[in-house]
Order: C-alpha cells, then sequence, then structure tokens
C-alpha cells in the first residue's frame, strides 16, 4: 500500500491565511484565490496531484461556475501549474467534467476543444472526453429495454471519442487517458479490452460515485481480466473509500475523491477522519449572523436576539475552555445543547459530541491546521473552519493511502 496516487479535484476550495478565529475577521485587501491557500501550500504533502474539470473552469450552460471571469483568464494565461502555485513534484491530470453535462442528449463539447484544454493549460495528464452511463444493473434488477439502449449508446460514444482523442493527443504534451463506462462488470470489461487495443495504457473507470463497495470491486475485478502488464487504472470520482486498500491489486494506480473534504461539513457525522477510518462528529456552533432561518425566527419574535447571542458567544467560550482544561466536559456540552436547543429545537447528536469532546481529536493530530487552530478544526461554523478541516481529512486520507505514520 504505497503506489495508490490521489489525486484532489479543484472546485476551487481554499482558505485565507488572514482569518483570525477569534474576532472571526480577515485582511480587508485580501483577494479571493490568489492570496488564499490550496491544501499543498499548507501541507508538505497533502496529495499526489489535482484534479481539473473544463466544465468547472469554464462554467456550463451560461452558469459562471466556479471561477470568475478574471480566474478564468489567468487559468488560461498562467497554465495550471503556475495558477494552482502547484510545486514541481504534484501532477495535474485534466477531465471534461462529465457530471455536469450527464443530464444532456450529447456532451457539450467536441473532442478538439478538450484537446485544446489540455494543451493550453499544460496538464500532465488528459482524459478522453466521455458520457457517463447511469445505470448499474443488480442481480434483482437488469437492466433493459430503453435503459439499455441508452447505456450502449453512452459507451460507445465515450469509445468513439477515445479513439479520436488519442489520434488527436499523439504530438501533444500530455498523457492521454480512456474512460470506460458500463452498466455491470462485464460492460465496464468490454470497454477496457477496447481501450486497451487502441492503445491505451491508462485507463479511467468512470461512473463510479453511485456505486457501493461491493459494487466497485465487482467492476475492477471484472476490468482487471482485461489488463495488460502495462494497464493502469484511475478510478475516476469515487465516493467510498471504505476499502480503498483492496483496489491496487487489480491495477489501480491512482483515485481522486472529493468526499474527505466533503464529509467535513455535508456529513451528518463523519466530519473529522482520525487515520482515516476512524471519524468524529464536528461541534455545531453555526453563526448567529447571516443563518437565515435564525433571522426569520428573531425578525417574528419567537427568538430573542439578546439570548441567542449570549448562548453562541457562550457555546463557543465553553468549548475553548474545554480544550484547554479550564472547564469540564459537561459545562461544554451543555453550553452547546443549551445553544442547539434555541437554533434547531432538539438536542440531537449529544452522544456523538460527548464522544468528540472525550476523544480530543484535534490533540492527537500533529498536522499543520490542527497544531496551527485547536479545538477551531473540530468547530463546525463557518467556511473557514469547515474547508480547513475537510483539508486535514484530504491529509489524513493521503498519510493513510501512502501507510504514512501522521
Ligand atoms: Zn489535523
Amino acid at each position: 500500500m504505497a503506489n495508490l496516487k490521489y489525486f484532489f479535484p479543484d472546485s476551487q476550495d481554499f482558505v485565507d491565511p488572514s482569518f483570525d478565529f477569534l474576532t472571526e475577521t480577515r485582511n480587508e485587501h485580501r483577494v479571493r484565490q490568489r492570496d488564499d491557500h490550496y491544501p499543498h501550500e499548507i501541507f508538505e504533502k497533502p496529495y499526489d496531484g489535482i484534479l481539473v474539470s473544463k466544465a468547472i473552469v469554464d462554467g456550463l450552460r451560461g452558469s459562471a461556475g466556479k471561477y470568475t471571469q478574471a480566474q478564468r483568464r489567468r487559468f488560461y494565461r498562467q497554465q495550471v501549474r503556475t495558477f494552482f502555485r502547484l510545486p514541481d513534484h504534484y501532477q495535474s491530470m485534466g477531465d471534461c467534467g462529465a457530471f455536469t453535462y450527464a443530464d444532456m442528449y450529447m456532451p457539450p463539447y467536441s473532442v478538439d476543444d478538450v484537446v485544446d484544454f489540455y494543451e493550453k493549460s499544460g496538464f500532465d495528464f488528459g482524459i478522453s472526453l466521455d458520457h457517463i452511463v447511469f445505470a448499474f444493473e443488480t442481480p434483482k434488477s437488469k437492466v433493459h429495454g430503453e435503459e439499455l439502449e441508452e447505456c450502449v449508446r453512452r459507451q460507445n460514444l465515450t469509445l468513439e471519442y477515445a479513439e479520436i482523442f488519442l489520434v488527436k493527443s499523439k504530438d501533444k504534451h500530455y498523457i492521454p487517458m480512456g474512460v470506460a463506462h458500463g452498466w455491470n462488470p462485464e460492460s465496464y470489461r468490454d470497454a477496457v479490452e477496447k481501450l486497451i487495443s487502441m492503445g491505451y495504457e491508462y485507463i479511467t473507470l468512470g461512473g463510479m460515485v453511485p456505486l457501493k463497495t461491493n459494487q466497485i470491486l465487482a467492476v475492477l475485478e471484472a476490468a482487471s481480466e482485461a489488463r495488460k502488464p502495462n494497464t493502469k487504472f484511475h478510478l475516476l470520482g469515487i465516493s467510498r473509500l471504505d476499502n480503498v486498500e483492496a483496489f491496487e491489486k487489480y491495477g489501480v494506480a491512482s483515485i481522486d475523491s472529493t468526499t474527505p473534504l466533503r464529509q467535513a461539513f455535508k456529513d451528518d457525522k463523519k466530519n473529522f477522519h482520525r487515520g482515516g477510518t476512524e471519524y468524529f462528529t464536528a461541534l455545531r456552533i453555526p453563526q448567529l449572523d447571516g443563518n437565515l432561518t435564525m433571522s426569520r425566527k428573531i425578525k417574528s419574535g419567537e427568538v430573542d436576539q439578546d439570548e441567542a447571542r449570549r448562548l453562541e458567544q457562550g457555546a463557543l467560550k465553553a468549548v475553548r475552555a474545554y480544550a484547554e482544561r479550564k472547564v469540564g466536559l459537561e459545562s461544554a456540552l451543555n453550553a452547546l445543547m443549551d445553544y442547539k436547543k434555541l437554533y434547531a429545537g432538539n438536542e440531537k447528536y449529544i452522544g456523538e459530541y460527548r464522544r468528540t469532546l472525550e476523544a480530543r481529536p484535534w490533540e492527537s493530530c500533529n498536522c499543520e491546521i490542527c497544531r496551527k487552530i485547536g479545538v477551531e478544526v473540530i468547530l463546525f461554523r463557518g467556511s473557514e473552519r469547515n474547508k480547513r478541516r475537510g483539508f486535514h481529512n484530504i491529509n489524513a486520507l493521503y498519510h493513510r493511502l501512502h501507510n504514512a505514520v501522521q
């Protein structure tokens, strides 16, 4: 377990180094992205490379997307490495962002558009244009009829693109990667076989996001039957990492996943990862300012603003005092619950909060973020804390994959 590479998908996630956690203010002259820090600017090495999607950089269907006009222009002018301030020992991989146009009949790009994007941006690897196959059959529900026709159409389209893409990539600077899509293990294997006979060595297995771990393993087992000694697989956008160690024996050389980042603030409970397999629930102390539900309740007179402010600040103070060992666990937990009863109307997660407080996971982590901001990392409150917790999780996954002790 030492060679599985981890690519971090860019969605313009960064943190502001000027953010002050006590006053919750930032340097007013800060320029977004330019002055902010990506995970690779915080940790020694939190991943092997980044994955950047054309759809995210360009935006789709008139939507501005994640990049402003100015950022997009700078991305193309500076190329991927300079734009991301990415040191030489990181790699960069480009893809089309097929999930963003999965509901369209045809992808909104041509193969030429995609070749252009990779070449102009200076990527190390470029993934062939693809169209996601939605269905995945189980023994109980076979894919048939019109649904099967659509699966076959999209798989064939992706293979046709791959054939053209490989030819057009011949004199380019990036390494082309084919994409295999399927609706069951056998159809994935067929796609892999065809890509290998076209000449691909590095093959992406797409459409993995909704799959369960046992389905991913079944696809890998079938796909690996078709592999030649030099064939490598990349798993595109996997959301389940519980059995990731098993992937390598099937020829998986790399994965990408936003799961560790997203779980920091999207998951009900698995917000803070320890060692990549142990999870803690973050302590929710939502900001009163800018909280729509709360401001509505305050306006209607249902909630007293001063009381709400007092409970919010009380929860913050109590958790910080607990971290410094100045108050006991019960008093921190009570303060959290007093505020929670007000903003959520319940005491849900009291058991999880107790476990988090007892374990003090922010103390046992030696990463740059936990060392620097301590207990703030475990507070579910605003994007500066939530993203840092996500970055900590990314770093934890990387260390898990490379079997290093943090
Ligand atoms: Zn940490």
